[in-house]
């Protein structure tokens, strides 16, 4: 059962006078649950093509940018060098893309099932899709389903997802867990909701079971409708992440390096996270979703660069089967 009530989530959002002690007891919680662990993810976003019209999004489909559909090849070679890099899952992404939409869901599938043959947990992040789809992502061996709410205040959502169904997508999460997938949901942090809706959603992510939650700050995007909001002050999601933390000790909690590069992970694991999302190998060609390019050719978001932070933090990137041991205690 959550451990803290609406008014002390509500209360810890709006002042910043317990914020330090926030933290804290975020990483103690995290230290009692996992030690020194830490876990890291490589991110394949192999379709950077969208059916949908965001508000918020760089490839939302009316944005006339320059996009990308890896082939199978590939995305296995990318996914190889990641695995072999020492990840302990693999994130494939993609838009909305109707060439898969429409006529092609069995490369994705056929994708998947090449990467669980390397011995590693896949996760995968494909929009809202068919219950047959979500059967044969479940067949193929997907361990994780991940699809983000962005906010639970459905005005919101209607804002921010034009024309797109709020329950389409909750049923989507729902259907998965019931095939036995583990499943991801996320909330954007500065997209005009209140400390209210963050309590809100704080607490449906939990009741709809998801056992990875993530929050990332909202990053204005060029070519689209919210290219003049500003982004907001940090500070909000790194408490988001410790709320997540006290709410659900035992979930898996990214702190992302799609939104402020390497430059950004030390505060979000000092707030509690246990995860390092969005590791891309550089050279690749492959976007991130927020920031689409950064530390990405730099070579900022590889395995070998995020260990060594966490290292300096007096924490350890752990190996594959012991996260296959704790996600497989779901
Ligand atoms: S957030 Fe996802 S669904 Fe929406 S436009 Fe971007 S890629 Fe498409």
């Amino acid at each position: 059962m959550p451990q803290l009530t609406r008014e002390e989530i509500i209360n810890y959002l709006e002042s910043d006078d317990k914020t330090e002690i926030l933290f804290s007891l975020a990483r103690e919680k995290r230290g009692q649950v996992f030690g020194d662990k830490i876990f890291l993810y490589g991110f394949v976003y192999f379709s950077t093509w969208c059916r949908n019209n965001c508000n918020f999004c760089y490839f939302r489909s009316d944005n006339k940018i320059d996009r990308y559909r890896k082939s199978k090849e590939e995305v296995l070679d990318i996914a190889v060098r990641l695995v072999d890099s020492g990840v302990n899952l693999i994130d494939l992404t993609m838009g909305e893309d109707t060439f898969y939409y429409d006529e092609d869901f069995e490369t994705v599938i056929s994708i998947i099932r090449e990467i669980k043959k390397l011995g590693v947990p896949v996760m995968v992040s494909p929009g809202v899709v068919e219950r047959k789809v979500i059967d044969c992502f479940a067949e193929a061996g997907a361990d994780w389903y991940s699809i983000y709410q962005e906010t639970y205040n459905r005005e919101l959502f209607a804002k921010l997802r034009i024309n797109q169904d709020f329950d389409k997508r909750m049923e989507g999460r729902k259907y998965a867990r019931q095939k036995g997938m583990l499943i991801e949901d996320g909330i954007l942090a500065g997209i005009g909701e209140s400390a209210e809706d963050i309590a809100e959603s704080l607490f449906l992510m939990g009741d709809a079971g998801a056992y990875q939650v993530r929050v990332m700050s909202f990053v204005p995007q060029n070519g689209t409708p919210m290219e003049s909001v500003t982004t907001p002050d940090r500070n909000t999601e790194y408490k988001v992440i410790a709320l997540m933390r006290l709410l659900y000790p035992n979930a898996l909690i990214p702190a992302s390096l799609d939104v402020d590069g390497i430059a950004g992970l030390k505060k979000r694991i000092e707030a509690g996270a246990n995860v390092v999302t969005s590791i891309i190998p550089p050279g690749t060609g492959l976007m991130g979703v927020a920031r689409s390019t950064m530390d990405v050719d730099e070579g900022g978001r590889t395995f070998k660069e995020v260990a060594a932070v966490l290292e300096e933090m007096g924490l350890k990137a752990v190996g594959r089967e012991e996260y296959k041991n704790y996600i497989g205690g779901f």
